[in-house]
């Protein structure tokens, strides 16, 4: 048998949760960049063919898409870098970012540019990407003059996952005030702020067209995650086997660096998955796995190909059982925190050795 390390998706799940963060906008557009999370963005975006659009970083992700036979709309967030991307966004029908001045000064460059459906970015505090809140206005009105066609305003949200901060609303209420004052002028112009935590969290912030991304693959993106009010479905389970097991004495120690260290007669269970893998190497000793229906725990460091687990008091788990390392039963966000990171780095850095199994 080849090696058993997996990510099995589940597909009726991510299309579950598809229908959730819709439920709150009048449409999504499922957030597909960097392979989806992880989660492989072409079968991602087959399975949602419901979906109203899909949204992805950069142009080489939207191109892939078109060519691999994506008809719906895409829109690219970060825009494009040079001339050649924003003609090939014309030529393959792709929606994009508009948040510099000097891609403004491309677009002018050419009328061909007049076709593209642009989504005008204002900063509205996260003070990353988009037009300043005091020049949006100037800047709408040359666009206007150039022939443009804004679609969209845009604009991302810097704390959305945290319930104590009024930031969010203050940021929505600054984007709106901008389409008030443009409406004359565009009067089809939507909104699009709310990204997977604004979806969930923030009921008063209602834009047109949402972003979920990490809800989809259902994951909470809130701060204090256990939230009950979260009924995602997780979409991802990562899994492997047991490929060897062996006992050490008290006083042993286990893996790189002797870290963990033996207190009394060990059972261990050697694990096929390491950071090489992508599980993360900071995973300290003691974080949780599953395991014939038991929560166990990791002893020792990570190495690249293969992790440790105590099998102690569990003599019905040896070689050849599934262990399941996020997904169904063990939450990504309680490795993710245990690792000091959040559950989108952990799908992310999730490398191609893994393979990927969809089920229906
Ligand atoms: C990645 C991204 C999203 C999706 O964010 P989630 O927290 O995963 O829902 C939405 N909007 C923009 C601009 C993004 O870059």
């Amino acid at each position: 048998m080849a090696r058993p390390t997996q990510a099995v998706i589940n597909l009726q799940h991510l299309k579950d949760n598809y229908q959730l963060a819709k439920q709150h906008s009048q449409q999504a557009y499922a957030v597909i960049k960097a392979d989806a999370y992880g989660h492989g963005a072409l079968a991602t975006a087959q399975a949602l063919s419901e979906a109203d659009g899909f949204a992805v970083a950069c142009m080489d992700e939207a191109l892939q898409l078109r060519h691999q036979g994506i008809k719906k709309p895409i829109l690219v967030l970060e825009g494009a870098f040079d001339k050649d991307e924003w003609l090939s966004a014309v030529e393959h029908d792709i929606e994009m970012v508009l948040h510099h001045q000097s891609q403004f000064d491309i677009l002018i460059s050419d009328p061909c540019f007049a076709q593209l459906q642009l989504w005008f970015k204002i900063d509205t505090g996260m003070n990353r990407l988009g037009f300043r809140l005091d020049e949006a206005n100037t800047l709408l009105d040359m666009c206007r003059n150039a022939g443009l066609r804004i679609k969209v305003l845009m604009s991302h949200f810097a704390c959305s996952d945290d319930l104590e901060k009024a930031k969010t609303e203050t940021q929505f209420q600054a984007l709106d005030t901008i389409l008030q004052q443009q409406k004359l002028f565009w009067p089809e112009l939507i909104l699009s702020s709310n990204n997977s935590a604004a979806i969930i969290a923030w009921p008063k912030v209602r834009d047109h067209i949402s972003r979920p991304g990490i809800m989809l693959y259902g994951s909470s993106p809130l701060i204090d995650s256990s939230s009950s009010h979260c009924v995602l479905k997780p979409v991802m389970t990562l899994k492997s086997k047991i490929m060897a097991s062996h006992i050490v004495n008290a006083g042993e120690s286990i893996g790189y660096g002797d870290s963990w260290i033996a207190e009394h007669t060990t059972r261990i269970g050697i694990v096929a998955i390491g950071y090489g893998d992508g599980y993360p190497r900071s995973a300290p000793s003691g974080t949780p796995v599953w395991c014939n229906g038991k929560r166990l725990h990791t002893v020792g460091r990570v190495s690249m190909d293969m992790l440790c687990i105590d099998l102690n008091d569990n003599d019905d788990i040896d070689v050849g059982d599934d262990v399941e390392l996020w997904g169904e039963h063990i939450n990504a966000n309680e490795i993710a925190s245990l690792c000091n990171t959040i559950s989108y780095e952990l799908f992310c850095q999730l490398t191609q050795r893994v393979k990927r199994i969809y089920s229906a």
